[in-house]
């Protein structure tokens, strides 16, 4: 039994100093949060989100070679207009918290990665899956709510072809030291219709469709959507650069 008697009083002697402790302590008042101001609605911006599209016009966008952006807007949306290029946000961005809307075109006779195939690209590198899961069958890695041929959403919670889906995702832009070296890789959240799809996901690097993730050191970059030939439609997007 002897030998359980010296911890048994390390145990007890360290106890004791946490006891002396007061709780203010571990209390601390500053630096304040900053008072942020809700959207009257859920899924609307709070007050200090950057407003990326709010139904009206492209301002906030430009086209991959820095030419205007020729997708259109219909109906408050603005949608792929295929062949015309990918679109980036002038403002480029680090972590943040992004909001976005979408809904797929009529499928017509397309399928798999052909049927209402766009993108979200965090920081013009990184694609979360912008597709049509009603009843399409793909590859799982490919579906809506993945983080492009890297890992499969946790659930597919894509409602019907025709209705519009809400993404909220948290992103943590990957850090680099010196010449360019990986200090810690990209971390997302995604969340699909209010469902958990992706938990803290740790990015193997870029999302290439032949190939395999790699880093290559960069820092604040515009965020883009793809044009991958189909009339995709986004709503109120808006983003908080954290
Ligand atoms: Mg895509």
């Amino acid at each position: 039994m002897k030998r359980f008697l010296l911890p048994v009083m390390a145990l007890f002697l360290t106890t004791g100093i946490s006891a002396q402790m007061v709780p203010e302590e571990t209390e601390w008042y500053s630096p304040k949060p900053p008072k942020v101001t809700p959207g009257n609605q859920p899924g609307m911006p709070p007050s200090d989100a950057v407003i990326l599209f709010d139904g009206k016009d492209l301002s906030q966008w430009k086209s991959e070679d820095d030419s205007a952006p020729r997708w259109e807007i219909r109906e408050g949306a603005m949608v792929v207009k295929p062949g015309t290029g990918s679109v980036k946000t002038k403002q480029h961005f680090g972590d943040v918290q992004l909001h976005i809307e979408f809904k797929s075109p009529d499928p017509k006779n397309h399928s798999g990665q052909n049927r209402g195939n766009s993108g979200i690209f965090l920081q013009s590198r990184y694609e979360v899956q912008v597709l049509d899961a009603d009843n399409n069958e793909t590859y799982v890695n490919g579906m809506v709510g993945s983080i492009y041929k890297q890992q499969a959403p946790l659930a597919n919670a894509y409602t019907k072809n025709g209705e519009w889906q809400v993404y909220d995702i948290y992103w943590k832009a990957p850090r680099f030291g010196t010449g360019g070296k990986l200090e810690s890789p990209a971390m997302i959240t995604v969340v699909l219709n209010g469902i958990l799809v992706q938990n803290n996901y740790i990015l193997k690097g870029t999302t290439p469709y032949i190939g395999y993730p790699a880093y290559e050191a960069h820092g604040r970059l515009p965020l883009m959507l793809q044009d991958h030939g189909t009339e995709v439609a986004f709503r109120n997007i808006w983003i908080r650069d954290l």
